[in-house]
C-alpha cells in the first residue's frame, strides 16, 4: 500500500487519470471482441455552441455513468462521440461575425468559415468532455460536416428514395422569413407576446349589414379567400353561401360553415387567409379554396397585396390598420396576449410560405411509431407518451429541404430539357450536385446532356437521425446489426420530439426496426431560483466555472443526485459543495485506513476471527451493492448516489471505523485473530465503495484504487475491475440487528461523555451495562472487545438484569452506568 498525498488535490488527480485512461485505451470499444457482449451507446452528437453547459453536464454525466457501470458488468461498451455541425445557428453566427449575409459571398467561402467556426467550437466543448471525464471512445470521433459522413445520409435518402418514402411537393411549410428556409415542426417554438386583435367590418354584398371580424394579422387581408363561420352558430349560420366583400382589396369571396370555428373566439366570424396560421392551411385544403401568395421568402408582401406590395409584416399591419380606420370599417382594437410561433434559431415569427419542398413522408409511419414507442423502454416510463403524443400530434409531413448553405447537399439533378429528376446512385456518394455532373452520358427519358442541380439542402436533422445505424458501423461494416439497435439511446426531454421522433422514423423507414432499445430522459437544469437557467435571467452557471472550482467528480455527483432521472434538476453550488465534502471525507478515511492497515497484506490464508461489527459492516456492504446495482440497473442515479454516500459518511466513517481502531491498533490486547478480522473487512468495504461510487467519481476512486488495492487486486484500472455481486452468505440480518445494538451503546456512551465535557479518550474505569434481558446481554457481550476499546473501559460488566443510569435512545429497555478515572 502506498501513502496518498496529503491534500485532496482534484485539479491534479483528474488531470492525471483522464490522461492515463486515454494512454491505457481502456475506453476503447473492441470491434474484434468475439465474447463479450456489446453495449451501445447512441451518443446523441451536439450541436457545437462553443459552449458546454450545465445542461451538457447533466447529459454526459447519465451517459457516462451507463457506459462505466456496463464496462465494469462485463459489457464491451461502445461510448462514441461525434458533433452535428450543419445547424442554422452556425450560419447565423458566421454571418454576424462577417457582417454578411450567406448569399453575398461565394458558397464555398461560407462553408469555409462556418467550418473555421465549428472547429473552434467543437474544441471548447470537447476540452470540457474530456474535463468531465467522460469515457468516450475517442478513435469514434466524426463530424457530420465530414463528406464521408454526408456519404451515410446522402445514401440514406437515395434508399428512402428508393423505397418511396421522399417526395417533392408544393405544400404550406413552415418558414423563417429571417433565415430565408423551410423548416420542421419540431423547430418552431412557441412563445407568449403581446399583439392587439382588430375588429374589422366586411361588408355583405349587396346589404348595407357587415360582418365583424377579429384578426390579429390584419395585413393577410389582401390574402383572404373566404370567411368562415360555425354552421352551428345561431346568429351567423344564415350568411353561409353569400357573399361578402374583402376590405381593402374589395373583392368578394364567399361565406363557409365549418365546425372548427370556435364560435367563442373573437366574433365567431374568420377570414381564411393564404396562411395566417395551419388552421387556414387545413381550411383551404379542405373547401379546395384558391391560394394567393401575400409574402416572399424574406418576409416581405408580395405584389398580390398591391399597394402594400414590398413593405415588411410590420409595415403592412400598421398601414392597413390605418387605411381601415380612414374608411370606417376598423370598430376598435384590443391587446391580446398570444401564443405566436418562433424560429427556434432566431426568434422570428415564423411565416407558412407554399414553397416546392423535399419532405419524408413520416405521417405514414404514426402507428408503426407508437408501437415501436410501447415496446422500447424508457428511464423514466411515462416519457413515452411524449414520443407518441408528438407523432400522433403532427399535420405534416416531415420537410426535409432547407434553402441553406453549410448542409449536406441532395444527391439530385434536374434534366434541363425535360425536367426528368436524376437520382444519385449508391455508389456515387458523397457527391455535391452543385460542383458534379450526375455519372451519365443522357438523360433516361429525353437523352438530353444537360442538368441542373438541386440547390436545396438536407435539415441538419437528416444528419443526425441516422446515428444508431452510423455508430454501429452501417454501411460499411457487414457486421453493423450487432450494434443494432442501440442499447440505448439518451436524450433530453426538451428533444423527445426531435432527437428520438427522427431517430424512429429514419431508422423505421430504412430497416423497418427500432434504432433503439431503450431510452434514457434527462430533464432540464433550472437555476437557483428554480427557473429554468439561463443568461437572460441572471441564474446561469457555466460549467467551466463549475468543474474549475469544484472538480469533475464533485460536479458529477450533483449531476446524478440532483433529483429523480428525467426531472428537471436544479443547479445550486451547496449541492456540488456538499459533493466535494463526501470526497475530502472519503479521501480522509482512505488515509486513515492506510494508516491503520499498515504492515497488512491481504491474502487468503490469513486466519481471521470476524467479531460482531465486522459481520454487521460485510453484511451493510452487500446490501448496499444489491440496492445500488438495483438502481444503476433502473438509471435511478440519484438513489444510486444517495446510498453510497449515506452508507460511507455513516455507516463506514462514523460508526465502523471509529469502533474497530483500538482493535486494530492493539493487537497485544485483543489478539491477531480480532485484528486481521477488522482489517479485512475494513480493506474489503472501502474496496467495495470505491467500486460502487467509480461510475459517478471515476478519478478519486481511482486514486485510491490505486494506492491500495491496485497492487492486490491486479487489475490495471478500477474501471476495468469487475462489478460486486452479491453476496447472499455475507448478508446476514441476524448481524446487523446484533452490530446496531453495540453500535448503539458505543454512541450512547460516547454521548455521555461529550455532555459531561470529557475528551472521548479519558478512561473508564467500570462501565456497567444493564440489557433488560438475558438475550439482549448476550448479544452486548459478543461486542465487548469493541466497546472496551473504543470507549477506553477498563472494567466492562454487562448484566441481564434493568438498572438504573443513562438509556440508550433507541433501546430504552438497556441503560449503564459510567465510573471515570481521575
Ligand atoms: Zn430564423
Ligand atoms: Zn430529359
Amino acid at each position: 500500500m502506498q501513502p496518498l498525498p496529503k491534500k485532496y488535490d482534484f485539479s491534479e488527480i483528474e488531470r492525471k487519470w483522464q490522461q492515463k485512461w486515454e494512454e491505457m485505451g481502456i475506453y476503447r470499444f473492441d470491434w474484434n471482441d468475439a465474447k463479450r457482449t456489446p453495449f451501445t451507446i447512441d451518443t446523441p452528437p451536439p450541436y457545437p455552441s462553443g459552449e458546454f453547459h450545465m445542461g451538457n453536464i447533466l447529459n454526459w454525466t447519465y451517459f457516462d455513468i451507463v457506459a462505466r457501470y456496463k464496462r465494469m458488468r462485463g459489457y464491451n461498451v461502445l461510448f462514441p462521440q461525434g458533433w452535428d455541425c450543419h445547424g442554422l445557428s452556425i450560419e447565423i453566427q458566421v454571418e454576424k461575425e462577417h457582417k454578411i449575409r450567406k448569399r453575398d459571398v461565394p458558397p464555398d467561402q461560407f462553408r469555409g468559415w462556418c467550418e473555421q467556426l465549428i472547429e473552434r467550437y467543437i474544441a471548447i466543448m470537447k476540452d470540457s468532455i474530456l474535463k468531465l471525464g467522460c469515457s468516450i471512445d475517442w478513435t469514434t470521433e466524426y463530424r457530420t460536416m465530414d463528406p464521408d459522413y454526408w456519404r451515410r445520409t446522402q445514401l440514406s435518402f437515395i434508399l428512402l428514395h428508393k423505397k418511396g418514402y421522399m417526395y417533392q411537393g408544393t405544400h404550406p411549410v413552415n418558414w423563417c422569413p429571417r433565415c430565408e428556409t423551410a423548416i420542421a415542426d419540431a423547430e418552431v417554438d412557441y412563445e407568449k407576446r403581446q399583439g392587439a386583435l382588430h375588429y374589422i367590418r366586411f361588408p355583405l354584398e349587396g346589404s348595407k349589414e357587415h360582418l365583424l371580424i377579429a384578426t390579429s394579422r390584419p395585413e393577410f387581408i389582401p390574402a383572404c379567400v373566404a370567411v368562415e363561420v360555425n354552421p352551428e352558430d345561431e346568429r351567423f349560420k344564415k350568411y353561409i353561401g353569400r357573399k361578402i366583400v374583402v376590405p381593402i382589396v374589395n373583392r368578394a369571396v364567399t361565406i363557409i360553415g365549418d365546425e372548427a370555428v370556435d364560435p367563442d373566439f373573437g366574433t365567431g366570424v374568420v377570414q381564411i387567409c393564404t396562411y395566417g396560421d395551419k388552421e387556414d392551411v387545413k381550411t383551404v385544403m379542405k373547401h379546395k379554396l384558391p391560394v394567393i401568395t401575400i409574402l416572399t421568402e424574406n418576409g416581405r408582401i408580395t405584389e398580390n397585396g398591391g399597394k402594400y406590395a414590398g413593405l415588411t409584416v410590420n409595415q403592412a399591419r400598421k398601414a392597413i390598420v390605418e387605411d381601415l380606420s380612414a374608411a370606417g370599417l376598423l370598430e376598435k382594437t384590443e391587446t391580446l396576449m398570444q401564443e405566436v410561433g418562433v424560429c427556434d434559431r432566431c426568434k422570428s415569427h415564423v411565416e407558412i410560405l407554399e414553397r416546392k419542398q423535399w419532405f419524408m413522408k413520416t405521417r405514414a409511419l404514426t402507428d408503426q411509431v407508437e408501437k415501436t414507442a410501447n415496446e422500447v423502454v424508457w428511464y423514466p416510463d411515462y416519457m413515452k407518451t411524449r414520443l407518441i403524443d408528438w407523432t400522433k400530434s403532427l399535420d405534416w409531413d416531415w420537410v426535409i429541404s432547407r434553402q441553406r448553405v453549410f448542409a449536406t447537399p441532395i444527391p439530385v439533378w434536374y434534366c434541363k430539357n425535360c425536367g426528368e429528376l436524376i437520382l444519385a446512385e449508391e455508389k456515387w456518394v458523397p457527391i455535391d450536385p452543385k460542383l458534379e455532373n450526375p455519372h451519365i452520358d443522357k438523360c433516361p427519358k429525353c437523352g438530353g446532356t444537360a442538368f441542373t442541380p438541386e440547390h436545396d439542402v438536407f435539415d441538419t436533422w437528416m444528419d443526425s437521425s441516422i446515428t444508431c445505424a452510423v455508430h454501429a458501423g452501417w454501411p460499411d461494416r457487414e457486421d453493423w446489426h450487432r450494434l443494432f439497435p442501440a442499447d440505448v439511446h439518451p436524450s433530453g426531454i426538451d428533444i423527445i420530439r426531435t432527437w428520438a421522433y427522427y431517430l424512429m422514423v429514419r431508422h423505421l423507414a430504412l430497416f423497418n426496426e427500432t434504432p433503439y432499445k431503450s431510452c434514457l430522459i434527462n430533464g432540464m437544469v433550472l437555476g437557483s431560483d428554480g427557473r429554468k437557467m439561463s443568461k437572460s435571467l441572471k441564474n446561469y452557471v457555466a460549467a467551466p466555472e463549475v468543474l474549475g472550482k469544484y472538480g469533475s467528480d464533485a460536479t458529477r455527483q450533483w449531476a446524478a443526485g440532483g433529483g429523480a432521472t428525467g426531472s428537471d434538476i436544479p443547479f445550486r453550488w451547496p449541492d456540488v459543495e456538499y459533493g466535494r465534502r463526501f470526497l475530502v471525507k472519503l479521501w480522509n478515511v482512505s488515509k486513515f485506513a492506510i494508516k491503520l492497515l499498515e504492515g497488512y497484506a491481504p491474502s487468503e490464508t490469513v486466519e481471521f476471527e470476524l467479531q460482531p461489527l465486522d459481520k454487521w459492516v460485510l453484511s451493510k456492504a452487500e446490501k448496499l451493492t444489491q440496492k445500488v446495482t438495483d438502481a444503476l440497473e433502473k438509471c435511478q442515479f440519484n438513489i444510486a448516489v444517495e446510498e453510497i454516500r449515506n452508507f460511507t459518511w455513516h455507516a463506514l466513517c462514523d460508526c465502523y471505523v471509529e469502533a474497530v481502531k483500538d482493535r486494530l491498533y492493539r493487537p497485544e490486547t485483543h489478539g491477531e485473530a480480532k485484528r486481521a478480522a477488522a482489517q479485512h473487512a475494513l480493506y474489503e468495504v472501502l474496496y467495495r465503495v470505491l467500486q460502487l461510487l467509480s461510475p459517478v467519481t471515476p478519478h478519486l476512486t481511482e486514486e485510491i484504487y490505486q494506492a491500495m488495492y491496485a497492487d492486490y487486486k491486479g487489475y490495471k484500472s478500477l474501471q476495468l475491475s469487475p462489478w460486486p455481486e452479491f453476496n447472499q452468505a455475507l448478508a446476514d440480518d441476524q448481524a446487523e440487528e446484533h452490530g446496531d445494538l453495540i453500535i448503539a451503546v458505543i454512541g450512547e456512551v460516547r454521548r455521555e461523555k461529550a455532555e459531561k465535557r470529557l475528551p472521548l479518550n479519558t478512561q473508564i474505569k467500570k462501565l456497567t451495562v444493564y440489557a433488560g434481558d438475558q438475550k439482549t446481554a448476550e448479544i452486548i457481550k459478543e461486542g465487548n472487545v469493541d466497546i472496551a476499546g473504543t470507549c477506553k473501559v477498563s472494567n466492562l460488566e454487562v448484566l441481564a438484569k434493568k438498572g438504573s443510569g443513562k438509556t440508550l435512545s433507541e433501546y430504552p429497555e438497556v441503560t449503564f452506568t459510567a465510573e471515570y478515572e481521575g
